[in-house]
């Protein structure tokens, strides 16, 4: 309770309270897919691809020495004018995962999803159907740790125990593609990232699904962010129901819009290192997994 409280005032309030919500919101979600694991259901569509808003190019990012992207960022060359990242955090997701996997096949369009290694333990086949579809599928940490209140052993851990378990399920490998929850970002762990060939994926256009009640909100906020910004790598959550419901609306206004979407994928393949457990590991475990990161 210390350590939390020391955090909340180190931080910016608007940032802690984003945490605190979203930490509430990603417990209430985990619980809420164990009593929907079961649901399995698959449907089975036609789907005519030469009217759907599809990919306009795909983008091969060369995460040698890293790389950063999104606003927050020094501006990169990624994306020109009009085009656009899907991108989708939290999940997997049993429920509306597989709800937004039918959204994106029916518009034609690729995405990227960045995955919480509790969720990839507790809904594999999920992620598998995510690649298999042809979406790009990089990390979000173990637990969804705020990495700007730990310390840098222990955002090491997340972030490759949660590497490990994706390349493990993945048949294809995971992309070394990583999102900082909370988009809090310290530069140690940046500094991590780009010494393992990882690169960092912020956001241009918040699309506040985590806390808007309905999808015509979610909506709203993302044209009016692309209207403002006129392209941009776009934040929803896989995790949540009215981002699904939202997805099939807002596929066909950016595609009416003139917005074009970009998939990206690696240049390389992720790098794991030696196994990896998400629990607290001894100062001289933590020691060999540095040793075996620098290589
Ligand atoms: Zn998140």
């Amino acid at each position: 309770m210390k350590k939390l409280l020391l955090v909340a005032a180190l931080m910016l309030p608007a940032l802690v309270a984003r945490a605190e919500t979203e930490a509430a919101r990603i417990a209430a979600a985990s619980e809420e897919v164990i009593a929907t694991a079961t649901d399995n259901a698959v449907t089975d569509q036609s789907i005519n691809c030469s009217d759907g808003l599809g990919v306009t190019r795909v983008a091969e990012v060369d995460t040698a020495g890293g790389g950063e992207y999104g606003e927050q960022y020094r501006p990169t060359p990624l994306l020109q004018d009009k085009e656009v990242v899907l991108t989708f955090d939290d999940g997997p997701h049993p429920v509306h995962t597989r709800e937004i996997l039918d959204a994106l096949a029916a518009e034609c369009t690729k995405a990227t999803f960045f995955y919480v290694g509790r969720m990839l333990k507790n809904f594999p086949e999920i992620a598998k159907q995510v690649q298999a579809e042809g979406h790009t599928v990089g990390t979000h940490t173990y637990s969804h740790r705020n990495l700007g209140a730990t310390s840098l052993g222990s955002a090491e851990q997340q972030i490759e125990s949660t590497f490990n378990i994706a390349d493990e399920v993945l048949p294809d490998g995971v992309a070394p593609f990583f999102r900082f929850p909370y988009l809090s970002d310290p530069k140690r762990v940046r500094d991590y990232l780009a010494k393992r060939n990882i690169a960092v994926f912020g956001i241009d256009v918040d699309s506040w699904d985590w806390r808007v009640r309905s999808p015509e909100m979610v909506i709203r906020n993302v044209l009016t962010g692309l209207d403002r910004k006129g392209k941009g790598i776009i934040l929803f959550h896989d995790i949540q129901a009215r981002t699904a419901a939202a997805m099939p609306t807002l596929l066909a206004e950016l595609k009416k819009r003139g917005y074009k979407v970009v998939h990206i994928v690696p240049k390389s393949k992720l790098e794991a290192v030696a196994a990896v457990e998400p629990a607290s590991p001894t100062p001289r475990k933590r020691a060999r997994q540095r040793k075996a990161a620098n290589h």
